[in-house]
């Protein structure tokens, strides 16, 4: 076997560059942000120094899969710790309560975007109890995901969704997988957009967020309406189901991310969006063997022969780099559309290192995703603290 290339490492100049423009740029965000809470800036400084390790170990090993991955991690238990505190605090549970929902001022999240658009634009309002401009509203979060579309296209399945890191951190925490997927079935990659047509059409036709009401997940991390009838329970016994499956079993068993490989719609509408976005995924033939490493490892089922042979990933490719850091070859790399590929990770001097299609993407991906999960991880550091400390979570 050839010794293993890694197509994305960096030179230590390079590296040193580009990680001091990271911490740079960061602090500015981060810390900017926050110069009138002492607490929130010293938290914040804690997870720049993280994240400045990060980007430094991204780009000079290369090994963009495992280190991203780390990062997704903290991230999503960062957005546990600090979003279900935060609502013991407001609220005294989980629950969703029906003030909220009657004042129209419950937090929307990406995932409704979707089911949400046709009705606003045929019938000229939101069919989820959100307000349009208040923090966690609609229009928020409507940029947002603008943004993550133009930067990341479906990477932000795997650089910036703070329900992501979710299942990527229960297919870290076994050291081997226990359930093979040699014999997995790969059409069962296309029910995601099956689902999404279904829930966008059913929203439609009853004028409801059906995904959030039926089917969502990560309520179990985030909040839920208090069942209070048999239809409730119901409707609460599928969405902890779908989240004990397909977030945490699975992906322990398979060291695959499940969920978002095989369920989220979300992620389907975003494959599709995605495209505009100018970052691809793309397979050297000249240098591939067709070992299938890559189709076996990839979180999301994103590669399969057919893929490696057309020499690129499928549309539901996360760019989460897992593939480059297992390919024996050094055949995949992050390309820009229109962009040759490179023949090998070495060459083209500072500049040429600086301005290649991996640095440009991986450091806008992690620039985003840092920012975007700087409050949620600064929070639940503080949390910590605080339980170390004063012996409870809670802040107030
Ligand atoms: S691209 Fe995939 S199939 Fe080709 S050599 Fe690399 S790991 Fe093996
Ligand atoms: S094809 Fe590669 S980059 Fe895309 S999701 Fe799979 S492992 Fe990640």
């Amino acid at each position: 076997m050839p010794e293993k290339t890694l197509i994305n490492s960096h030179s230590r100049k390079t590296s040193v560059f580009l990680t001091a423009l990271m911490a740079f740029l960061l602090a500015f965000l981060i810390l900017g942000g926050n110069r009138d809470n002492p607490r929130m800036m010293a938290a914040g400084a804690v997870y720049l120094v993280f994240l400045t390790v990060i980007t430094y170990l991204i780009f000079r090993t290369g090994m963009v899969g495992k280190y991203r991955s780390i990062f997704f991690a903290t991230y999503a238990v960062g957005f546990s710790l600090s979003f279900i505190p935060m609502l013991i605090e407001t609220r005294g549970s989980m629950f969703l309560s029906g003030e909220e929902i009657l004042s129209l001022s419950a937090p929307l999240c990406h995932l409704t975007l979707p089911m949400i658009a046709i009705p606003a634009v045929v019938y000229g309002f939101l069919i989820f109890p959100t307000k349009l401009f208040s923090e966690m509203g609609f229009f928020p979060m409507l940029y947002l995901w603008l943004g993550a579309t133009l930067f990341l296209g479906r990477g932000w399945c795997s650089w910036g969704c703070f329900y992501g890191g979710v299942d990527e951190f229960f297919s870290k925490l076994l050291p081997k997988k226990i359930v093979s997927s040699k014999n997995f079935n790969y059409t069962l990659r296309f029910f995601p957009y099956a689902f999404l047509l279904v829930i966008v059409l059913w929203a439609f036709i009853a004028l409801e967020p059906v995904y959030c009401t039926w089917f969502c997940p990560f309520k179990a991390i985030t909040e839920f309406i208090k069942p209070t009838n048999w239809l409730m329970w119901v409707q609460t016994g599928i969405f902890v189901s779908i989240f004990l499956g397909l977030v945490v079993v699975l992906p322990l068993l398979m060291k695959r991310r499940t969920q978002c490989g095989l369920f989220c719609p979300f992620g389907a509408f975003q494959a599709v969006i995605g495209q505009v976005n100018p970052y691809r995924v793309k397979i050297d033939g000249e240098k591939c063997t067709k070992c299938n490493t890559c189709v076996q490892q990839c979180p999301t089922f994103s590669l399969t022969e057919e893929a490696v042979s057309k020499g690129k990933s499928c549309i539901s490719c996360t760019r989460c780099g897992k593939c480059m850091d297992v390919c024996p070859r050094g055949a995949i790399q992050y390309s820009l559309i229109g962009v040759p590929l490179r023949n090998s990770e070495k060459g083209g001097g500072f500049f040429g290192e600086v301005f290649r299609p991996d640095t440009l993407f991986i450091f806008g991906a992690l620039l985003f995703g840092g920012v975007l999960s700087s409050g949620m991880v600064s929070t639940s550091l503080l949390r910590i603290t605080n339980l170390a400390v004063n012996g409870s979570f809670l802040l107030k």
